[in-house]
């Protein structure tokens, strides 16, 4: 795969921007990749393990003539690193980020972009519950999705190049306006996070009573909750408080399942329950025929990630 970005600079050196340098490495995609993240324990961490090709200490340098800068710092902050870059960016860049929410992050970045800058957001639909400058691996994004979503009036070219990044990492891409992207990650991934944080939850209130015993006895539903739960928290405290809305809908959809089900336990309703379950084993193998995830035991992860 060609070279098509001079610089790319990244913000933000945890799981998402080392993956993606390595990723970038692999295939050549970049000339130079530069990054910065806030802390100087952070910036030297990447420094020793040679996250990028080089590491600024200040904002102003990173984005310095960089042809594609990518914001990969939690949902909050995108605001404010975004306002500090604005008047450094070289004129006719692309700014990208990876955020997990877009609304939120179209409406805290655009309107602090010069004109002439070309604003394309994304969300890699890949991650694992690690975090921070050694958490990152090359293969992270292959056969995943990423979702570009273009704002009103994107450049084609520009767009174009993103597309080619995403696909140059492993990824497959495709494009969602930002209600419909939030609503679709409120489904797939915020929504099940919650859920697995609040059986984690119950079962750590339970804990006190039964003492060792729910750790003990782990079986592989509540392990995977508890590996689903274990994800950084200021990440996840920013994705609820941005993709407020989404996130309530598809709630209050599982609260009235959660309560039919409740019912048919509670009556002895065999019939709902069986029915219920078989449909969703159906999606089950959808996604392994949709090569989305494996088959093999213990969902094929083998704890390296
Ligand atoms: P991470 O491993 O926790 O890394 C976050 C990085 O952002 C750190 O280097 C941190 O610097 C830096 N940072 C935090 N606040 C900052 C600020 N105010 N100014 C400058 N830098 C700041 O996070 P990640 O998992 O890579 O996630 C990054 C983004 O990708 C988030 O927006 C997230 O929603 C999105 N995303 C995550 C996943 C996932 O599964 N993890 C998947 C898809 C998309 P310090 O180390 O110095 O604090």
């Amino acid at each position: 795969m060609a070279q098509i970005y001079d610089r790319v600079a990244l913000i933000g050196l945890g799981l998402i921007a080392g993956s993606m340098s390595l990723a970038m490495r692999r295939a050549g995609l970049a000339g130079e990749v530069v990054g910065y993240a806030r802390s100087a324990e952070t910036r030297d961490t990447a420094r020793e393990i040679g996250l990028c090709d080089r590491v600024c200490d200040t904002l102003a340098d990173t984005v310095k003539d960089a042809d594609l800068v990518v914001l990969c710092v939690p949902v909050g902050a995108m605001d404010s690193v975004a306002a500090e870059i604005a008047p450094h960016l070289k004129p006719g860049c692309t700014v990208s980020d990876v955020g997990s929410v877009k609304q939120a992050v179209v409406a805290a970045v655009a309107p602090h972009l010069p004109e002439g800058v070309h604003f394309i957001p994304a969300h890699p639909m890949a991650g694992t519950e690690h975090s921070g400058p050694r958490s990152g691996f090359a293969t992270l994004f292959d056969n995943r999705w990423c979702i570009i979503v273009p704002v009103e009036g994107s450049d084609p070219d520009a767009l174009q190049r993103v597309h080619d990044l995403w696909k140059g990492m492993g990824s497959f891409t495709d494009e969602m306006d930002p209600a419909h992207h939030d609503l679709v990650v409120a489904v797939t991934s915020h929504t099940p996070h919650l859920i697995a944080y609040t059986m984690v939850g119950v079962a750590d209130d339970l804990g006190r009573v039964t003492d060792s015993e729910v750790i003990k006895f782990s079986a592989a539903g509540f392990r995977d909750f508890t590996r689903i739960a274990a994800s950084d928290p200021t990440m996840w405290r920013d994705v609820f408080l941005t993709n407020k809305e989404a996130t309530l809908e598809i709630l209050g959809r599982f609260t009235e399942e959660l309560f039919a089900l409740q019912r048919a336990i509670r009556q002895g309703d065999g019939d709902h329950l069986h029915d219920y379950f078989t449909r969703t084993r159906a999606i089950r193998r959808g996604i392994i025929e949709a090569g989305q995830d494996t088959d093999a035991p213990n969902f094929g992860r083998g704890g390296a990630h």
